[in-house]
C-alpha cells in the first residue's frame, strides 16, 4: 500500500497556487489504494504540498482538502466548522433559515453539499472520499447543528462518473415529506425527497430579493418558476399579478401550496413547457423571468446550449412589450456571463 502521493517534476505550481485537483498525470508513483483513501502529497523533491484523498480508477484522480499537515479528519471538522462560522457572520439570514452550508471545494471539502432547512440538513456526496467518510460527516453536523433529522440526496451524474452509485435516503433522526422554511420572511415547503437538486434553490436568494425591490405595481411572468419562489417575492414586493410556468406537476403542486401559505393569492400557477408558453402566449407582463436548467452540463455541451439560451431569451425578448424588464439566469457552469 502506498503511503503517499509524489507529484512529477513541475506538476506542483496549481496545487501550491491553491487549485484542489490532482489529474493522474501529474503522479509520478503509480496510484495504487481503494477509492477514497486519504494521502499526503509531495512534490518531486520531498517537500509536503497538501492532502487530498484519491480515486485511482479516475483521471481526476485527486481532490486536495487540506494544505495543511495533521490529523485528517481533524482538519476537515475544522473546514466544517469554518463554513459553518463564516455562515452566521452572514447578516443575510435575517428571517432565513435556509442556507448552503457546505459548498464542496469553495469550503475546503470537495464532493460535500450540505444545504440546512431549518431542522433538517440535506446532503449530497459527488466523491469517494466523503463517501468514505459519510458517518464521519453525519457525526461532525449532529454535534455542529441542532438538527432532527439528516437527509441524503445522491442523484447526480457526476457520482457515475466516479463510479458511485446513486443513493437516496435519511441517514439521522427523522426527515418528514417537506419542511416549512422560511426565506427573507416568506414561508416556503421544501421537500428533499421530492423536489429537485436538494429541495430548493437556494443560490438564487439574492435574486428573488432584489425581484422583490423591482415588482412594485407590475405584472410578473416567471417561467421555469419550480415551487414559485420568484413569483412570491414578486408579490411580496407589491406586484399586482404574478404568472408562474413550469413544465413539473410536483413543482406546480408545491408553488401552489407555498402561494396559500403565505397568502399571497395573486399568484397564478401554470404546467407548461415554458418554450411552448413563450410561443402560444401573449407576453404583456411588466417583467419577465427565466431560469431554465442548466442547457450545458458538460464542457461538450456549450455550443448547443449557446443556441438554446440564445433562442429562450430571444424568443422572450421579442414578445415582450416595450419599456418591459427581463431578469435572465444560466446555471450552466461551461457558459460564462458574457
Ligand atoms: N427560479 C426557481 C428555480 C428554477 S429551477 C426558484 O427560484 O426556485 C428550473 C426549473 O425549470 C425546474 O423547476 C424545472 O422543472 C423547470 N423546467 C425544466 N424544463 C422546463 C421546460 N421545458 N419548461 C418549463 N419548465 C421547465
Amino acid at each position: 500500500m502506498m503511503d503517499r502521493v509524489v507529484l512529477k517534476k513541475g506538476r506542483d505550481k496549481s496545487i501550491r497556487q491553491g487549485h484542489p485537483w490532482i489529474f493522474s498525470g501529474a503522479i509520478e508513483n503509480s496510484l495504487q489504494c481503494s477509492p477514497g483513501t486519504i494521502l499526503p502529497i509531495y512534490s518531486s523533491d520531498g517537500e509536503f504540498l497538501a492532502q487530498g484523498y484519491f480515486n485511482p480508477d479516475q483521471s481526476l484522480a485527486g481532490r486536495i482538502f487540506t494544505w495543511k499537515e495533521g490529523e485528517a479528519k481533524a482538519l476537515l471538522k475544522e473546514s466544517l466548522e469554518n463554513a459553518h462560522a463564516c455562515r452566521k457572520r452572514l447578516g443575510d439570514l435575517k428571517g432565513t433559515n435556509a442556507y448552503r452550508l457546505v459548498n464542496g471545494e469553495g469550503d475546503g471539502i470537495p464532493g460535500l453539499i450540505v444545504d440546512v432547512y431549518g431542522e433538517i440538513g440535506v446532503i449530497q456526496i459527488h466523491t469517494s472520499g466523503v463517501e468514505a467518510l459519510r458517518s464521519f460527516f453525519v457525526e461532525c453536523l449532529e454535534e455542529l447543528l441542532d438538527l432532527k433529522g439528516i437527509y441524503e440526496k445522491s442523484t447526480s451524474p457526476a457520482r457515475l462518473e466516479e463510479g458511485l452509485e446513486p443513493f437516496v435516503g435519511v441517514l439521522l433522526g427523522e426527515v418528514p415529506e417537506s419542511v416549512e422554511i422560511e426565506e427573507n420572511g416568506l414561508r416556503f415547503l421544501v421537500s428533499p425527497s421530492l423536489g429537485q437538486k436538494t429541495g430548493f434553490f437556494l443560490d438564487q436568494r439574492a435574486m428573488r430579493l432584489s425581484l422583490e425591490g423591482l415588482a412594485r405595481g407590475k405584472s410578473v411572468l416567471s417561467l421555469f418558476s419550480y415551487t414559485g419562489g420568484f413569483g412570491l417575492f414578486a408579490l411580496k414586493g407589491g406586484a399586482l399579478k404574478a404568472t408562474s410556468v413550469d413544465i413539473s406537476e410536483s413543482a406546480c403542486a408545491f408553488a401552489q401550496r407555498n402561494k396559500e401559505l403565505n397568502g399571497l393569492e395573486a399568484h397564478e400557477v401554470i404546467v407548461s413547457d415554458a418554450f411552448a408558453y413563450l410561443e402560444n402566449e401573449p407576453l404583456d407582463q411588466d417583467l419577465v423571468l427565466l431560469d431554465p436548467p442548466a442547457f450545458a452540463k458538460k464542457k461538450r455541451h456549450q455550443a448547443k446550449a449557446l443556441k438554446g439560451y440564445e433562442r429562450l431569451n430571444f424568443l422572450a425578448l421579442s414578445k415582450m412589450k416595450k419599456g418591459s424588464l427581463l431578469m435572465t439566469s444560466s446555471c450552466s457552469h461551461h457558459i460564462d456571463e458574457s
